[in-house]
């Protein structure tokens, strides 16, 4: 932050050209804050204060990273320096969806485009900030994440076979309902006349429930031979925008959400669209089960396993694994929820499986529950076994 007097001129007439901007970037309504070659913020529009929650005098100075959760919070200066050192673009020019960190620490899902300015001959970076929280830019949130996921068709397509799952899984489990009421009543009069109809019941619902099973297998079909072409994926970025997704509908308004990733295995081999899946499931999971909870954290870490394996985990200080599903949790149609269809963690389990990984619970050091899953690692380097 420290100029030498000549940059110190420069930076004055930098300061006054960033002035002049402020006018225009007041105008839009979204956030728009201006940094410097450093990271430090330059400008920080009416937009920007209203989002975040600093007035522009609190943050002028600070390091644009006071606006990030970790772990770019702590990386952000680097990205910088390898972007001026090696020219490689990979923020600038794109548009993309992650989170970033309000005054009061709660972090929300954005759309971030960042732009290269020069203000008076010196490189500044613009970042355009959109908050996605708000439920009424839903319809612009699916628009942001056609453009940040290239498979965005297979994710509605994932979108619309749940709603159809859903529909069809609909008509056995009222038949089962149905008949297994009618049963109870029969069971009222247990006389000999009335056991064949509870048979009749029985049989029916063993039939409804084998048709519900029916589907099951094709959902997992579908899943398993949907789009198999594995890639070399940015664990982060499949993090970040799962973590964006799963926020959109406000949900994680008060909960402290944070990811660490271990530099020995940034990439993994995984079909992107999938491994966000498991990941919205999981993270989606964690904020429900934290409904009541008073502390509400999230975690999300990833570390080295050995034969070139990477472990993913999503832990939770919500109020743990119910025991009475604990043995069957990644089984079809288990939830403890009154509206849970009971398959999420089923559809993950396949997921993982397809991708030669394994998926499994258990108590979290934050209180509640850690659901961690393996992936292949994509490091080269021939340092993971
Ligand atoms: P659903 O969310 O529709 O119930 P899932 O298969 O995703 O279906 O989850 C099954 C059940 O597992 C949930 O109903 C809940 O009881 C339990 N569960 C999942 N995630 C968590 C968690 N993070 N903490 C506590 N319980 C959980």
């Amino acid at each position: 932050m420290t100029d030498t007097a000549a940059g110190s001129e420069q930076f004055a007439e930098a300061f006054s050209e960033i002035e002049r901007l402020h006018a225009l970037i007041d105008m839009i309504p979204d956030a728009m804050v201006i940094i410097d070659k450093r990271g430090t913020i330059k400008a920080f529009s009416k937009g920007a204060e209203h989002m975040f929650g600093y007035s522009e005098k609190q943050v002028l100075g600070e390091n644009v990273s006071v606006l990030m959760p970790s772990p770019d919070r702590e990386a952000h200066d680097g990205y910088i320096s390898h972007y001026l050192r090696t020219g490689e673009k990979r923020m600038i020019g794109t548009r993309r969806i992650t989170t970033a960190r309000r005054r009061n620490g709660n972090t929300f899902p954005i759309e971030l485009s960042v732009g290269e300015m020069p203000v008076s001959g010196k490189r500044h970076f613009s970042g355009f900030i959109r908050d996605l929280t708000d439920s009424k830019q839903k319809e612009q949130t699916l628009q942001a994440l056609q453009a940040d996921l290239a498979h965005v068709s297979r994710i509605s397509s994932m979108g619309g076979m749940a709603n159809s799952i859903a529909h069809e899984l609909n008509q056995p489990l009222t038949g089962i309902t149905n008949y297994s009421a009618a049963a109870i009543d029969l069971l009222e009069d247990a006389s000999a006349s009335h056991i064949d109809d509870v048979r009749h019941a029985l049989t029916e619902c063993r039939k409804e429930a084998l048709r519900a099973g029916d589907i099951i297998r094709k959902l997992r079909e579908f899943i398993a031979h949907g789009d198999t072409t594995l890639e070399i994926a940015d664990l982060r970025r499949l993090v970040n925008s799962a973590t964006a997704l799963a926020l959109v509908n406000g949900d994680g308004r008060d909960v402290d959400f944070a990811s660490q990733f271990d530099p020995r295995c940034e990439n993994v081999l995984a079909v992107p669209v999938q491994i966000q899946q498991v990941l919205v499931n999981l993270i989606r999971n964690a904020l429900e089960a934290m409904h009541e909870t008073a502390s509400k954290r999230i975690r999300v870490s990833s570390s080295y396993e050995p034969r070139g394996m990477v472990r993913v985990t999503v832990s939770d200080s919500g109020p743990g694994l119910d025991p009475h599903i604990a043995e069957r949790l990644f089984h079809p149609f288990i939830s403890t929820k009154a509206s849970g269809m009971g398959l999420g963690l089923s559809i993950c389990h396949t997921i993982i499986n397809a991708h030669g990984g394994r998926i499994e619970a258990g108590p979290s050091e934050l209180g509640g529950t850690d659901f961690s899953f393996t992936l292949k690692s994509a490091e080269l380097g021939g340092d993971n076994d």
